[in-house]
């Protein structure tokens, strides 16, 4: 069976109007793992003795002893609908809202999203989080209300309370979708209906599903379906309506093809010239044009070594061709092994054409995130942006010196696997610190280091990371260098927050043309000669030159850039990393001998005017907050109150929903640590709870001074914290 699938995928690789790429997104335990595992066996990839006893798409050991799915993997299946064959390229993405970063990911390769809901529980925080994130890549959805049989065995309904439950779910989706996307919802297409066959429901757990359209085409009526689940005649009801068949239909006639969906998808995730080759190749996904492909997984293999998976936007793979990795200096890599996934395991073919998903070996400069073309110029993809962000470090230290280096190789490793993570090392101590969405996150990051790559480690507990942002407006500032011949004049201010919005979510970035960037930064209310005086983002921070006609400037840019990234890297309060400042360069005074105004001038006082600029525009610690909510029976409410509220948080809403109370609130992540523990203990157990990442907020002002004396003794800064003057001096 194997052998004949891998033929019957080759040929259908090379037909994008016969292909699809998708993800499913669910809010944790709605049943993603059930749903793909039968979709997969369905479809003839595994066999039915296995699908249920194994978790198919979980080859991590990791995922199989916590019962979630931690990296997206990567499959394919063939199905046929109306007479034809058709290739479905499916991306699994965790349901753990601390992996948040690998959902952003799978997003980018695939064009559609099934968007599974628990029939009983309705859309949860993480539905709407998942859904928010394939809007955003302008990925198209459908949806699956799944659990169906527990409507029907469990809370008794009969046909016409089922119609009533199932469209409230129905409305909640819509509404959602609506909200974040007005356009597409109204004119796209995309409001859910299940007259039109966009929304299917069933039971993962039991292998069946049912649309309108199926139940028309093969006559089954709802009162079968509740009849036959009453009857308990679940195999009856998987062969009538096989989930596969039904999905696998939706998928086809629903979701649109790379070819239609790069047309769409392309002028939002790539921002480079759209009429160049590049660009019209993209757009038509033209397997004849220049290579373009964006890395979303790297893993390693122990045989083939490093495995970078990914969409192929335009172009044309094969084993040997030389491709280069944007943004890295380096030679071109060779691609070695050129190939798909069919279920955990990686099958070579030939060549793979534009609209794929590639999974390939030799590019040993890709990581997550990163652009791989043929033709070194083209502007890369826009970056991931991730919905939440780091949150919390450990500092690791290999228990023997010897194993020092490959700690560092492994740390390399585990880095361009998860882009979410961010490694650094503490110049005072030595340690590497690892930052991650949150405890748990940490937790699977270093066991992977330990368990997988072999190396005996010691973590430190985990520390909270903090921001540093202005609140006013300061400047001008004067920073000399060191010789005192270059002078710069800035100015700060708090960035507005629309702009900080927009940069967060790519819709202004540096990788648009200069032009299309004025003008989508004078829409969200920035002056005009601001707008088109913009060198740089970072951090969602803006740099705008304001000078006139000051000579050598050009030159001198990427030093004055590399000081304003050092001050931004870590802010004068705790050297934290500072976000949402507008910094204005008003003047330059440049010494007319180059050797004068190199590195070791211009970069220092850059960075002391900007840390000088930052203390006296009110420098401002902030701490990351979670968003938690929290189901529990009628008289246990009191007591999930209390834990939300004894940690420093806020409530924002309780509903009741049934027989069930739901809590809502906000808490800072510094006093979250061991929540799960206390809330069991607190609610005897019977609290359902989730967190969500929720931005970052100002450290109250009875707490600051103690948090950032703490932070600068675990730096070893010095207690004092500085003042302009001990900048500008
Ligand atoms: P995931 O966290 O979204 O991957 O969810 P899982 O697939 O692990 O499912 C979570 C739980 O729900 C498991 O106990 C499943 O057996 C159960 N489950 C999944 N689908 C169904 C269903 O259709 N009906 C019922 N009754 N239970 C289901």
């Amino acid at each position: 069976r194997g052998k004949k699938m891998v033929e019957k995928v080759s040929e259908l690789m090379d037909k994008p109007e016969f292909i699809r790429n998708i993800g499913i997104v669910a809010h944790i335990d709605h049943g993603k793992t059930t749903f793909s595992d039968n979709l997969l066996s369905g479809a003839g990839m595994i066999s039915e003795e296995l699908s249920g006893k194994q978790l198919f798409m979980d080859s991590d050991a990791e995922e199989q002893a916590r019962g979630i799915t931690i990296d997206a993997s990567n499959v394919s299946m063939v199905h046929e609908y109306n007479g034809k064959e058709y290739l479905i390229n499916m991306i699994d993405t965790p349901g753990h809202v601390d992996f948040g970063g690998d959902v952003t990911r799978a997003m980018r390769a695939v064009d559609g999203a099934i968007v599974l809901v628990d029939a009983v529980e309705g859309p949860m925080p993480q539905t709407e989080t998942v859904l928010r994130q394939a809007l955003k890549e302008g990925v198209r959805p459908i949806l699956f209300i799944n659990k169906v049989d527990r409507l029907i065995n469990e809370l008794k309904v009969d046909p016409q309370e089922m119609m009533i439950r199932l469209g409230k779910v129905i409305d909640k989706v819509n509404k959602l979708i609506k909200g974040m996307n007005e356009k597409m919802y109204s004119e796209g297409g995309w409001k859910l209906d299940a007259t039109n066959g966009t929304v299917a429901f069933g039971s993962a757990l039991y292998n069946w599903a049912v649309s309108i359209p199926y139940m028309q085409k093969s006559g089954i009526s709802f009162k079968e379906v509740i009849d036959k689940c009453n009857a308990g005649d679940m195999k009856g009801l998987a062969k009538s309506s096989p989930l596969h068949e039904v999905i696998l239909d939706i998928v086809v006639k629903h979701l649109p093809n790379p070819v239609d969906a790069q047309k769409r998808r392309i002028p939002i995730i790539w921002h480079g010239d759209k009429e160049s080759p590049e660009g019209k190749a993209m757009l038509n996904c033209d397997h004849k044009g220049a290579v373009t492909m964006m890395v979303t997984d790297i893993s390693f293999d122990p045989h083939a070594g490093e495995v970078a998976t990914g969409r192929l936007f335009s172009g044309k793979i094969s084993r040997g061709m030389e491709l280069y990795v944007v943004g890295t200096a380096g030679k071109p890599n060779r691609l070695q092994q050129v190939g798909i996934f069919m279920g955990p395991t990686r099958v070579e073919v030939e060549q793979i054409v534009g609209g794929n998903i590639a999974a390939v070996t030799g590019l040993k400069d890709a990581f997550v995130g990163s652009t791989v073309t043929s033709n070194q110029d083209i502007a890369p993809f826009e970056s991931l942006k991730h919905y939440s962000e780091p949150v919390m470090t450990v500092a690791v230290e290999a228990k023997n010196m010897k194993d020092l280096p490959k700690l560092v190789e492994v740390l390399r490793q585990v880095a361009k696997e998860d882009p979410t993570i961010r490694i650094t090392i503490n110049e005072e101590t030595g340690e590497h610190l690892i930052a991650g969405m949150g405890e748990l996150h940490l937790e699977v990051i270093t066991g992977r280091i330990r368990r997988d790559k072999n190396v005996d480690i010691v973590t430190s507990e985990p520390i909270v990371v903090y921001r540093e942002t202005v609140t006013k407006k300061a400047g001008p500032v004067e920073g000399k260098s060191p010789n005192r011949h270059n002078r710069f004049y800035i100015e700060l201010e708090p960035l507005d927050e629309v702009i900080v919005d927009a940069i967060k979510t790519g819709t202004v970035s540096m990788n648009m043309n200069a032009i299309e960037r004025r003008d989508a930064l004078v829409a969200l209310g920035m002056e005009k000669d601001e707008a088109k005086s913009v060198k740089d983002m970072y951090n969602s921070n803006i740099f705008i030159d304001m000078t006139k006609g000051v000579q050598y400037l050009n030159e001198t840019m990427e030093l004055i850039l590399d000081g304003l990234h050092e001050a931004l890297d870590g802010g004068p309060l705790a050297d934290e990393q500072v976000q949402n400042v507008k910094i204005r360069l008003m003047d330059v005074k440049l010494h007319e001998d180059a050797i004068h105004r190199g590195p070791a001038q211009v970069i220092p006082a850059v960075r002391a005017a900007v840390k000088a600029g930052i203390l006296m525009a009110n420098d401002q610690l902030l701490e990351p907050a979670q968003k938690i909510q929290i189901t529990v029976p009628q008289d246990q409410m009191g007591a999930a109150i209390s834990q939300i509220q004894g940690r420093r948080g806020q409530l924002t809403t309780t509903d009741s929903e049934g027989d069930q109370i739901v809590v809502n609130g906000v808490a800072p992540v510094a006093e979250l640590f061991g929540f799960a523990g206390d809330l069991r203990s607190a609610t005897e157990g019977r609290a359902m709870w989730s967190t969500e990442f929720s931005g970052f907020q100002l450290v109250p002002a009875s707490l600051v001074n103690d948090v950032v004396i703490g932070i600068r003794r675990r730096k070893g800064l010095k207690e004092q914290i500085p003042t302009p003057n001990d900048y500008l001096a």
